[in-house]
């Protein structure tokens, strides 16, 4: 365990489980309510913002750091993946967080504990990113069973930026009967409208620049979406991304409830707009509900 402490505040650092088992025991007999902030590290302010809204509704809180292999589907991504601990650490330490976790992957996947498991994401997994990310949500359901199984919070903290994610993570409490809150918060942009994202360390500045037409394009939609066909409006979200250097998986409409795709709107149904696209090698995700 390691201890570090700021003018303000004092955060505990594991790396093994068993250990963070131990003081969270301890720590649950005095802190009655825990808020967990589960992540992939490369943090910043999205990430911090969810660490502050947990700070205020918890008595505890605890972020993990873990860059999950079973959820990458593309080994490059896997290692181009960005890492910066130490800054990390100063960040959460700032941030007020009370406990990092920070495991080896041996930790989160002894050898010898099952984790074949397949879950039953139905739908969910056939669309969006679960179609273009073959076995990205098994292996992220995977990581969370067994992130909740340690750290065992009262509420979870994940960012509407991985829409998708929190109706499979949703859908995964379901399955498991894991009791737990889901708080999602919202995305936090950099000024010109660009999701926050880890990945955004791997572009260049002319890249970012160009990368904000994902914000241009979902505000288009939100703007030019009323009830009847989407493919049109759609198809020209898709330009602006072109135009701008940006490779699309997709462009999509879907229900904000269950995530079926949308061809005709009927202006009642509360809808997100979703978009995955490529700048260089960068893979970029974003969303924006709709409402009526
Ligand atoms: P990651 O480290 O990318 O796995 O993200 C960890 C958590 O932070 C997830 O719940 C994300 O949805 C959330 N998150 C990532 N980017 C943002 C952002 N720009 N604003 C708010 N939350 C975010």
């Amino acid at each position: 365990m390691t201890v570090i402490t700021t003018f303000s505040s004092i955060m505990f650092i594991f790396k093994q489980t068993k250990d963070l088992k131990k003081i969270l025991e301890q720590l649950r007999s005095k802190h009655k309510k825990t808020g967990f902030v589960p992540t992939m590290g490369a943090l910043h302010e999205g990430h911090i913002s969810l660490i502050d809204k947990a700070k205020k509704e918890n008595d505890l809180v605890v972020c993990s750091i873990f860059v999950n292999p079973k959820q990458f589907n593309d080994a490059n991504d896997f290692k181009l993946y960005p890492k910066t601990p130490e800054k990390d650490i100063l960040l959460l330490t700032k941030a007020g967080c009370d406990v990092l976790f920070m495991p080896e992957v041996e930790e989160i996947y002894p050898p010898g504990l099952k984790m074949d498991e397949q879950y039953d994401l139905g739908y969910l997994e056939t669309v969006l990113e679960g179609k273009y990310r073959p076995g990205h949500f098994q292996g992220v359901c995977r990581v969370m069973n067994r992130l909740l199984q340690i750290v065992l919070p009262e509420q979870l903290y994940l960012g509407q930026k991985d829409y998708q994610q929190c109706l499979i993570i949703e859908r995964l409490l379901y399955l498991t009967g894991i009791k737990v809150k889901i708080v999602i918060c919202p995305t936090l942009r950099e000024s010109e409208g660009l999701a926050m994202s880890s990945r955004n360390r791997r572009l260049s500045e002319e890249e970012k620049k160009n990368a904000r037409a994902i914000f241009e394009a979902l505000t288009f939609i939100r703007n030019q979406m009323k009830p009847g066909r989407v493919d049109r409006i759609l198809s020209d979200a898709g330009k602006i991304l072109i135009e701008n250097g940006l490779i699309a998986d997709y462009v999509e409409i879907a229900c904000a409830e269950d995530l079926q795709t949308l061809k005709i709107w009927n202006g009642h149904t509360p809808i997100v707009a979703l978009i995955a696209a490529f700048m260089g090698n960068v893979r970029l995700i974003d969303n924006m509900i709709i409402r009526p």
